[in-house]
């Protein structure tokens, strides 16, 4: 059996206060047909990353809907994390090498991992490139059972043709895709049934929750942070296309308006993400010892409830990012009132409207613009954040996401 990472305690009546009894209801009625089917979830780690965090809260309230839902993990190696992180790189539209030897190291850990999942499922959701080709593995090996769904989560518009083109026969054997929004889907995908569903934020996790303001005011207190003074923050790993460079650029011209600012640059290191240390420190060197950018890590203990802090502290949150499959930082602070400055890219234009529920940005400059504005003028901000919470509630919350995976279920009946 491949390594499963156990889940919380989550009961959906407990999402009736954020997002109201009838979006509880509905999902209530949708997962009712499916009461008693065993679904797995297959991913490359429990930690870190957008994926990690989606599954955290999804798969417990499967389970209290009644479906035994399991997570399982792809074991990997430091090579295939190599491969796979080039892969996602080459998918997002990077030009890289994709060599037969690097082909190679991604068939031989898929093919070791088919061989460890041993259980069938009624319904297998693999989520990224990462393990897509186990489903190959196992028809080839006689071995498929249930329904198999791929479940992309990066902006796959212009993807790095090689790349794709090795990728393309693996999505086609699935009986259906789920893509973040429709310009991510390839015209070659035309076998499996195709489903455009957002992700979405969980309101009652640690990292959305209320908190109170004397927490907010501990944990800026315990990082050295000037509560009395604006704060910006991005929350990413520490990624190229996240461009936290950029985020530093851009502060900067935004503090030779607004003197004083600081900003928090907080991102994990996931462990399926090989690169991150390498551009942690490309990042490090770019702060040149700027006391007033904090650049912070798990290493010093960045959990959710101090990512929590960092963006209910801050007055402006910054996701700059260059491709973006969703983005689920915009969402979290969305939720908590904050203004949104993101690249107008990807999945973040699913969420921002410019100027109503955020700002799009295209460059260093815009960025910088729109920091000086949205601090020089806090009441434009509370307006953009109340506007930014309600669209959340309405779209993305997580039930909304269940309820959309439960359609499609229903769909391949
Ligand atoms: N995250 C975190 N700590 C960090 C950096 C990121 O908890 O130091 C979380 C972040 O709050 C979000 C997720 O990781 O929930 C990142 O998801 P997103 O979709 O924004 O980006 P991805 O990493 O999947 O590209």
């Amino acid at each position: 059996m491949l390594p499963t990472v156990p889940l919380a305690d989550k009961h959906v009546d407990e999402y009736v206060v954020p997002a109201g009894e009838e979006a509880v209801e509905r999902l209530r009625k949708a997962a009712k047909p499916f009461a008693g089917a065993t679904m797995l979830h297959l991913n490359s780690t429990a930690y870190g990353g957008g994926v990690a965090e989606l599954l955290q809260s999804q798969l417990p309230l499967l389970n209290d809907l009644g479906i035994q839902a399991t997570w399982a993990l792809l074991e990997g190696s430091d090579e295939y994390y190599a491969v796979t992180k080039t892969v996602h790189n080459a998918l997002q539209g990077a030009e890289v090498p994709w060599t037969e030897e690097m082909r190679g190291a991604y068939w031989d850990r898929i093919r070791a991992n088919a061989a460890e999942l041993t259980e069938g499922y009624d319904y297998v959701f693999v989520h990224d490139p990462q393990p897509a080709a186990l489903l190959n593995v196992l028809e080839e090996e006689g071995r498929r059972t249930g329904q198999w769904i791929w479940r992309c989560h990066i902006d796959l518009s212009t993807p790095f043709r090689p790349v794709w083109e090795f990728f393309e026969p693996i999505v086609n054997r699935y009986d259906a895709a789920i893509f973040t929004m429709e310009n991510f889907a390839q015209p070659g995908v035309t076998d499996p049934t195709l489903a455009f569903i957002p992700p979405s934020i969980d309101p009652c996790s640690s990292k959305n929750l209320e908190i109170a303001d004397a927490t907010i005011a501990d944990v800026l207190q315990t990082y050295g942070i000037d509560p009395d003074r604006p704060i910006v923050v991005q929350v990413s790993r520490f990624d190229p296309w996240k461009d936290p460079l950029g985020v530093i650029d851009a502060f900067r011209l935004a503090r030779k308006e607004f003197p004083g600012i600081q900003l928090i640059l907080a991102g994990s290191m996931a462990h399926d993400d090989p690169e991150g240390m390498r551009f942690l420190d490309l990042t490090e060197e770019h702060r040149a010892g700027d006391p007033d950018i904090h650049l912070l890590t798990n290493v010093h203990n960045v959990g959710n409830l101090e990512i929590n802090a960092f963006q209910r502290a801050s007055s402006v949150v910054i996701q700059k990012s260059i491709r973006e499959g969703f983005g689920l930082v915009v969402a979290e602070g969305m939720w908590k009132d904050k203004p949104v400055i993101g690249g107008n890219v990807g999945g973040i234009r699913l969420q921002i409207i410019d100027g109503q529920t955020g700002f799009l940005v295209d460059s260093v400059e815009g960025c910088a613009e729109r920091i000086v504005q949205l601090l020089q003028d806090p009441e434009l901000g509370r307006t953009i954040g109340q506007a930014a919470r309600e669209f959340v509630r309405d779209r993305f919350l997580t039930l909304r996401e269940l309820e959309d995976y439960l359609g499609l279920m229903t769909s391949l009946r």
